[in-house]
């Protein structure tokens, strides 16, 4: 690969962007320089892919060998080559691509460390990728020879950064691209093959061609001559993008054991979707659900590895949370486009429309996924359930877009029995007459069975869900309904049953008969309440607290108190039950003008905040007031 002509090679500058990219480069303290590595393997690939589709048209341009990348260190010389036999350069483009015309990607990488007030983050190198120009992180010349395809010349490109490139011609036997990096002093490690090797393997394994090393020379046997010939080349990568196969090429045990080694999980996974998809933007996914959340699920940061990020088989970045709503973030996997380019970043991932198209496709492969493994295997997906459900369920508080395909795969536990019911199965069980679907919230799940409210339900044989994790609240109120019934909390004051017209009848003379204690208690209480009334909806308890329409429901309160928001007390509707034999007793006292009247009025309201899980206002004067009460129920007894 000499010169073959004798005149001096052609002197070019650097594009400004360019070599300001450079400076950064050879100065950086930047400590993983394995990246260039990645890169170059990189750029090697996207060359044969692009002959691969030249080739689709320009019938003889592939010819006889194999397309494959080469490493070849050479100790002697201190160089590392990485080699292709792809589309190959130009003179012409040698000078745009490798210097004249700054990339898209420079501009964004001087852009934003301009945004970071100029302290160079050479970690952000990769994602930019400046590929080529990673380069002089381990070398301080390089040269470039490259035969394009089609073409009978081949030029070198060479340069040390500073002063420039030059370019000259060159021989190369066959279509393609060398790059020959002459590796600083102390960045020779990367001649040694173990250490190329393992590079390989991690960052690069599932690029979709064959990168090649020079297999490890055999020792002569004793006796026999050491063999003169060139070493043989064998693939040290996978060669072929597992989730690139079909399906059916493909088995469960290797995809297990691709999700072991891709999450570093010792356990199987409960279930996976591989899928391609096609039409506007092309891509294809593995995704995994684990069978227990990574311990790292609600960190956000560093540590958490969600869903990986492939263009074209090279490996991006981990944990793409661009990709993937935040209420599956428990999903594992890859996502492999052919649409990104290779050089996005975090920061792009966020706006970018492909993107955006991708991760709608994710959210809907993954409940396809749920939707089948509840259907096939109901007990797989109590698993999942009893794991991410919690999760799930704040897609329904999140995403109202996916509201509806969020209640078939949503479960609660409920008063028909010890388990979980989906809403489809308490829809079955619903009553002649019952018209919606009913929720109680408590701290625990005892405390929502116990509410005062569930009273009249119970009674009429209706079934309750009962919602005991913080994000139940917001998973009920985001759901709405389901199959056109209302999800209705037995707690709001406008909470209708129905009644036989006798029923009614007895409720409302009982009601008026209560008439004057009502007045009595709206006086005790004041602004407390927005009102006092007559309950239809107790049965064993004397007095329960709804919640007014238009207001929030306790347990909003606070859940949005416990995450640090100001929410101003409001008052609740205090109903009385008119059939209770307290009600009675009291009515009697307040007729005969008893003045400890008032005492037992706010035991009765203390006792409604206690049951629908608040605190009463004044936790000591309530001690105060039971203490007394029992003292005086003895005093009686004695
Ligand atoms: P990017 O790959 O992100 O475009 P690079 O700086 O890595 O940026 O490369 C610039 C351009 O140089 C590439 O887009 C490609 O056209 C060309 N190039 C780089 N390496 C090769 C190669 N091995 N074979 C053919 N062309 C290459």
């Amino acid at each position: 690969m000499g010169t073959t002509e004798a005149h001096a090679p052609e002197h070019h500058s650097f594009q400004a962007e360019v070599s300001q990219v450079l400076d950064l480069v050879i100065h950086s303290l930047y400590s993983h320089r394995e990246v260039f590595l990645r890169e170059l393997i990189s750029n090697a690939s996207d060359a044969i892919d692009k002959l691969r589709f030249r080739s689709v048209t320009e019938a003889g341009l592939m010819g006889e060998e194999p397309l494959r990348i080469r490493l070849i260190p050479d100790e002697a010389a201190g160089t590392l080559t990485i080699d292709d036999n792809g589309v190959g350069m130009t003179h012409d483009e040698l000078i745009e691509h490798l210097g004249t015309i700054a990339s898209s990607g420079s501009k964004k990488f001087l852009e934003s460390l301009k945004a970071k007030g100029g302290k160079p983050d050479l970690t952000l190198i990769g994602q930019f990728g400046v590929g080529f120009y990673a380069s002089w992180l381990v070398a301080d010349r390089v040269s470039v020879v490259s035969r394009a395809a089609g073409s009978e010349e081949a030029w070198r490109w060479s340069s040390n950064a500073k002063d420039g490139f030059d370019l000259e011609p060159a021989t190369r036997e066959t279509r393609g691209t060398s790059v020959i990096l002459h590796l600083k002093e102390d960045q020779k490690d990367f001649l040694q093959s173990w250490q190329l090797r393992d590079l390989v393997q991690k960052y690069s394994d599932f690029v979709g061609h064959p990168i090649e090393m020079a297999a490890e020379k055999e020792e002569p046997k004793e006796g026999e001559e050491p063999r003169a010939e060139e070493p043989a080349f064998e693939a040290i990568n996978q060669a072929r993008a597992l989730w690139q196969r079909p399906r059916s090429e493909i088995t469960d045990e290797q995809y297990k054991d691709f999700y072991k080694h891709l999450t570093n999980d010792w356990e199987e996974p409960l279930a996976w979707a591989h899928f391609k998809v096609e039409g506007s933007q092309e891509f294809t996914g593995l995704l995994y659900l684990p069978r227990r959340p990574p311990f790292e699920m609600d960190t956000p940061g560093e540590g958490r590895r969600g869903v990986k990020l492939f263009v074209k088989r090279v490996f991006i970045m981990d944990n793409c949370d661009a990709l993937v709503p935040l209420w599956l973030r428990f999903v594992r996997g890859l996502i492999d486009s052919d649409d990104l380019p290779l050089n996005v970043s975090r920061e792009t991932l966020q706006d970018s429309a492909v993107v955006r198209a991708i991760k709608k496709q994710v959210a809907r492969k993954t409940l396809d996924r749920l939707d089948e493994l509840a259907k096939e295997s109901p007990e797989d997906y109590a698993t999942f359930w009893a794991q991410f459900g919690k999760v799930v369920k704040e897609g329904l508080h999140l995403d109202y877009e996916y509201r509806e395909r969020l209640g078939t795969l949503v479960r609660f536990e409920s008063s028909h029995g010890d388990g979980i019911t989906s809403l489809a199965e308490y829809v079955g069980r619903m009553k002649e007459g019952q018209e919606a679907i009913y929720y109680s919230i408590g701290e625990t799940r005892q405390a929502a069975a116990k509410s005062p409210h569930l009273e009249a339900l119970r009674e009429r044989g209706y079934e309750v869900l009962y919602l005991f994790d913080p994000i139940d609240t917001l998973a009920a109120d985001g759901l709405k309904e389901f199959q056109g019934k209302k999800l209705v909390n037995v707690a709001m004051a406008d909470l209708k049953l129905d009644a036989s017209p006798e029923a009614k009848q007895s409720e409302e003379a009982a009601a008026g008969a209560l008439k004057p204690l009502i007045e009595r208690v709206k006086s005790v209480l004041g602004s407390r309440v927005r009102e006092v009334r007559s309950s239809s909806r107790l049965k064993d308890s004397p007095a329960c607290l709804v919640v007014p329409p238009g207001a929030m429901n306790p347990a909003m309160e606070r859940l949005l108190r416990a995450n640090g928001r100001e929410v101003p007390p409001s008052a609740r509707v205090l109903e009385l039950n008119p059939t209770h034999p307290l009600m009675e007793a009291i009515q009697a006292r307040a007729a005969s003008g008893d003045e400890s009247l008032d005492e037992w009025i706010e035991l009765l309201y203390d006792q409604a905040l206690l049951t629908e899980g608040s605190t009463p206002d004044d936790p000591h004067r309530f001690a105060q007031r039971m203490t007394d009460l029992m003292q005086r129920a003895l005093a009686n007894k004695a």
